[in-house]
């Protein structure tokens, strides 16, 4: 890694292009709401906040929320502008975030739930992204030429996974530091003895 300590780009689907419209900072709590780039309204919820560094930063044009290397538990989300002569800028160290209204498309093998899009659409064709919590890349591992077959091959990736101890798969993603693969579990109504 280099040492501008970046970690990755968070909700970029939700934020780029949008406009930053207001930032309410409440106990220890940050709403930002940003107007996405078709119009519609996203919150971006910061919990457990520790510090905010914030200049003017209404009307900003956002690149992106990038995530920045920080001491645990806190997590650093830096707003990124994209016209360089704005003189707003935004930061904030928080133990986490979520955007609201949030979507969740849960791992159907694991139930880790950070994905923008669901594992396979609708009309049948997989989003191809690796689950960082089980490994499992929807589209490969998972292929079933229909929802019978995918939740047949899911049972046994989970069944495999559960059995090899629930172990964080990604050495890309960070593990987050609150993982409870138990509950995580839960989430689609697998129920494991903790
Ligand atoms: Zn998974």
């Amino acid at each position: 890694m280099n040492d501008t300590g970046f970690i990755g780009y968070v909700g970029s689907p939700a934020v780029h292009d949008g406009i930053l419209l207001r930032v309410c900072v409440e106990g220890d709590s940050v709403e930002v709401v940003i107007q996405g780039y078709g119009g519609q309204e996203h919150v971006v919820l910061f919990e457990g906040v520790d510090s905010v560094e914030m200049k003017a930063p209404e009307g900003m044009v956002l690149y992106s929320i990038s995530e920045m290397r920080a001491t645990p538990p806190l997590r650093k989300f830096v707003f990124i502008k994209s016209e360089e002569d704005h003189p707003g800028c935004l930061s904030v160290w928080a133990k986490d975030f979520c955007i609201l209204p949030k979507l969740e498309y849960p791992c159907p093998v694991c139930g880790y739930s950070d994905f923008d899009e669901p594992p396979w659409s609708s009309n049948g064709s997989p989003s191809y992204d690796i689950c960082p919590s089980c490994g499992v890349e929807f589209g490969y591992q998972d292929f079933g030429r229909d929802e019978v077959e995918r939740r047949n091959r899911w049972h046994d990736l989970r069944q495999k996974w559960i059995g090899s101890g629930m172990r964080w798969s990604s050495s890309v993603h960070p593990l987050p530091p609150d993982w409870n693969p138990v509950k995580q579990l839960k989430k689609i109504g697998i129920e494991i003895a903790g």
